[in-house]
């Protein structure tokens, strides 16, 4: 029998699990591991709560996560619980699937200012992850500032915009619900450091800012690119190139009519973060593409702003002894390969990049390395060993069977229109469980 250790039960955890069953049938054993007692990772604290078509996805992975030769072990904690070598000992191959929970710095000063967040700490708050609970934003100002120009940047823009009633039918918390519901703001800026060429939103997502009911973007026109340059974009940057042309249509008066504006800023590149004891504004440098990189004007302006988003991308959680790479973020690996017998997949190998989707062949190609690097079946405890060692300390391990009585939970006490209201404290999930 092969014995696997998956850790991370997210998309590239779970993508790794099915391409393994797949590969090996009956003759592999698979225990995903996860530190929350929930499974799914980002597709219950990432996508954003509005968009549950996407989050669909995790019946597939239930599908995997049902069937016998799988099981979750949710609420442990690798590294602190369980050590890697630990689980070498344990198990043929180990994969990390932990994704890149950590928002990348800015490096600015004034970034550590009350209410200035990044976007793993603002996306998780607004999804309830327990790690992130006690945000508490502050929306009494009149403009916020989200930096960056992907589909992060969109989502929190959008949720920052959106009315309560816009949110039925999401999975967005009640404690979020109630602060966005405080919200003052009237405008929303968007900053890229590069031009409209360059952004990295899909024409999907940044359609739907075109469709707010209190909200309506603002292109300066003057920042488009001839029409014919369009020619050279793929088709899906084309298709997104041309929802900002018609957000640079939008009359002035038919903008008016929406208390709140969405404005891109491109060509422009913070340079601090102003403030006393809270943020205050953010400094910018506007810039100009020197060979499709942003270089500065010297010219500096001003952004007055209470509440600064960096959705700059992330990076992974260093692991001890675990061979990582700065400068990128991620485990250090040779397509998937870290150490014998140790192995990443996903974002914790490539980084934050790609669709949900990006994550499946990966899984498949990260199973292909573990059956060329062992083609014999080893010879490790595997389940029956993490079993003894988990009675041995104590660990509250929740399985798939009590993931389902707290899901269940979450349905019985959402809101009406809702799906689900999420627990957000460990202990009450673990409550819910019957683990307490
Ligand atoms: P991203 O797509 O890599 O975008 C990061 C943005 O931040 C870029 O515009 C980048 O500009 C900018 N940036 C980076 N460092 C900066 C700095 N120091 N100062 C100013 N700007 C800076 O990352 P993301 O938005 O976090 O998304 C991560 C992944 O998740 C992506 O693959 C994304 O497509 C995916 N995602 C998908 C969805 C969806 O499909 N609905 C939703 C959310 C996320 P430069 O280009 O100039 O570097």
């Amino acid at each position: 029998m092969r014995h696997i250790a998956i850790i991370g039960s997210g998309p590239a955890g779970y993508y790794t699990a099915e391409a393994a069953q797949k590969q090996w049938g009956d003759g592999v054993r698979i225990d995903v591991f996860d530190r929350l007692p929930v499974p799914y990772g980002l597709i219950r604290t990432g996508v954003a709560p509005d968009h549950q078509s996407i989050k669909g996805v995790s019946k597939r992975y239930e599908a995997v996560a049902l069937s016998d030769n799988v099981r979750f072990i949710g609420n442990v904690t690798v590294g602190s619980d369980i050590t890697i070598p630990e689980l070498q000992e344990l198990y043929d191959a180990v994969v990390l699937a932990t994704g890149a929970p950590h928002d990348k710095a800015l490096g600015l000063p004034g970034e550590d200012l009350a209410n200035v967040y990044g976007s793993a700490a603002f996306v998780g708050w607004y999804n309830g992850h327990p790690q992130f609970v006690t945000l508490d934003p502050d929306l009494s100002g009149s403009t916020a500032v989200v930096i960056g120009n992907g589909n992060v940047a969109l989502d929190v823009a959008r949720i920052l915009a959106k009315t309560r009633a816009e949110f039925t039918g999401s999975d967005i918390v009640t404690h979020a619900l109630d602060v966005l519901d405080t919200s003052q703001l009237e405008k929303i800026v968007i900053l890229g450091r590069r031009g409209p060429h360059q952004i990295a939103m899909t024409p999907k997502e940044l359609g739907e800012l075109g469709h707010l009911h209190r909200a309506c973007p603002r292109v300066d026109p003057a920042d488009l690119p001839e029409v014919d340059a369009d020619a050279l974009l793929e088709p899906g940057q084309r298709k997104s190139v041309n929802h900002l042309r018609s957000f640079a249509d939008i009359a002035a008066d038919v903008r008016s009519e929406k208390p709140i504006e969405i404005e891109f800023d491109f060509f422009a590149a913070p340079k601090a973060i102003l403030g006393q004891d809270k943020v205050a504004g953010v400094e910018v440098e506007r810039t100009r593409l020197e060979d499709g990189r942003a270089v500065g004007t010297g010219e500096i302006y001003t952004i007055p702003a209470g509440l600064v988003v960096a959705c700059i991308g992330y990076q992974t959680s260093p692991i001890p002894g675990v061979p990582f790479e700065e400068s990128a973020g991620r485990f250090a690996n040779d397509e998937g390969r870290i150490l014998p017998g140790l192995y990443c997949v996903g974002w914790a190998r490539r980084g934050p990049s790609g669709t949900i989707g990006t994550n499946r062949p990966d899984g498949f190609s990260v199973v292909e390395k573990i059956g060329e690097d062992q083609p014999e079946h080893g010879s490790k405890a595997g389940c029956n060993g993490m079993d003894r060692l988990a009675l041995e300390r104590g660990l509250k391990i929740v399985r798939f069977r009590d993931w389902k009585k707290i899901e269940e939970a979450e349905i019985q006490r959402a809101r009406e229109g809702a799906p689900r209201e999420k627990f957000v404290h460990v202990d009450h999930m673990i409550d819910a469980a019957g683990k307490a």
